[in-house]
């Protein structure tokens, strides 16, 4: 008999991510999303700052969205990619090459940001098995990065700071780097790559923003050099834009920010629009053409039993729609504005570390990690939804939120940071 339980606060059975179960303060339980807005259990109603992750680009419970699945679902909620194939895989795929920049041409379905780094990974090292070149066993990546949490992933995230770094017996030893940001980086860079170069199989970043790592932003100067050094060493280059694709940094996709075309590109979070699991792993024809062989084992080595779900393909689809019949790039711009507008109280204060703003994502630095538990509580107490970590606040709300939600959003983070470095504020 399944236990009666008066509240999904009262279960004990879920183990939950991130969380140290032994005191982790019971989550708030959702009933229903719309919009900008998170309802929960006891009839209190938050507006959400990150929009789920940064999955939710379009707001929850988007009608285009939502209609596309039940009418896929009316069709065909699953049937496997092994052998077969759909429509709603192929339209999404030709739609996503003819999106990405350059010759991003072949598309490779997941369920998962992890598992697409993982595939991106494979393809980089099998690239080489197929050529007939050995000894390219590891990746180059940068410190304050963040990949996922499957341990291929876990291993090029940062080996220091990262949530990781207990793991490191356990995982392949990759080589870092810092991000070229400056003479110095670069030379250390150029360094590693000389060095190192010929036992690399790929260099892999994230595009002008390094996400779960921090938040930490690059210009597209950096990447525009990541990409050079990668070229001039003859190693495929992975963008992991799984953060910081669709819209995030104000344009579609942030590499075109620097005017690079990576080898290989990630893509996973807000590709569905906030709906459903889905990931793509792209690759340039160069990529793909070393696959193309009379020998079997020169395909690639991957298929997830749930790869390309139709549901899910039809969720991306109706995404992709609304980013061409809604100005969301422009939605992302406004939001930048809002942002830097709403934030600037914060900055110069005493316990301020820093404040940045990328197209749809702003970011409050501490100087030192604050009582995260604390500001969790306030932020909720004022009404919003945002989950500082680390030493940072950050807001990644829908690319629709209204701006009436977007100041409130400020303004709740703004006197939540101002009181936990001066608790004198009050409550
Ligand atoms: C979230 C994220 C991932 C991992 O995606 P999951 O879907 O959580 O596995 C990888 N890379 C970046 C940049 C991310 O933001």
């Amino acid at each position: 008999m399944i236990p009666h339980s008066t509240s999904a606060r009262e279960t004990n059975t879920l183990w939950r991510p991130y969380t140290q179960m032994k005191s982790a303060a019971p989550p708030l339980e959702a009933v229903r999303t719309s919009g900008s807005r998170i309802v929960l259990a006891d009839g209190r109603e938050l507006i959400d700052g990150i929009a789920s992750w940064w999955t939710a680009v379009h707001g929850y419970n988007h009608p285009h969205i939502r209609a596309a699945v039940a009418a896929q679902l009316d069709t065909m909620p699953h049937v496997m990619f092994g052998g077969l194939t759909h429509a709603p895989a192929e339209r999404l795929a030709s739609r996503l090459a003819a999106l990405a920049p350059g010759d991003l041409d072949h598309v490779f379905f997941t369920d998962s940001g992890s598992v697409a780094v993982e595939v991106a990974l494979k393809m980089a090292a099998q690239m080489w098995l197929n050529r007939g070149i050995a000894g390219r066993s590891r990746f180059l990546a940068f410190r304050g990065g963040y990949h996922g949490d499957t341990m291929g992933a876990m291993s090029i995230c940062d080996p220091e700071e990262g949530m990781h770094r207990r793991f490191g017996a356990y995982l392949p030893a990759q080589l870092f780097c810092d991000l070229p940001t400056d003479d110095a980086t670069t030379e250390a860079l150029e360094r590693a790559l000389s060095e190192h170069g010929d036992t690399l199989a790929a260099m892999i970043v994230e595009p002008l923003v390094q996400g779960a790592g921090g938040m930490v932003m690059h210009a597209p100067a950096t990447l525009a050099r990541v990409a050079e050094a990668a070229r001039r060493h003859g190693l495929p280059l992975i963008a992991d834009e799984i953060f910081t694709g669709f819209g995030r940094t104000g344009t579609l996709f942030a590499c075109e920010q620097a005017g690079i075309v990576p080898d290989i590109l990630c893509l996973s979070k807000a590709l569905t629009g906030g709906t459903m699991a889905l990931a793509a792993t792209m690759a340039r024809r160069c990529v793909f053409e070393t696959f193309l062989s009379d020998d079997p084992s020169a395909a690639l080595m991957h298929g997830p039993t749930f790869m390309a779900n139709p549901l899910a393909c039809a969720a991306a689809n109706a995404s992709l729609d609304l980013f061409e019949t809604e100005p969301r790039l422009e939605q992302a711009r406004t939001i930048e504005n809002g942002l830097r507008d709403g934030l600037a109280g914060l900055r110069g204060l005493a316990g301020v570390a820093d404040i940045r703003v990328l197209g749809a994502i702003g970011v409050v630095q501490f100087d030192r990690t604050p009582d995260l538990a604390a500001l969790k509580a306030r932020l909720i107490e004022s009404g919003v939804w945002v989950r500082p970590f680390g030493d940072i606040v950050y807001l990644t709300p829908a690319l629709t939120i209204a701006p009436d939600d977007l100041d409130r959003l400020c303004a709740a983070v703004t006197v939540a940071v101002r009181q936990t470095l001066d608790p004198s504020l009050g409550a």
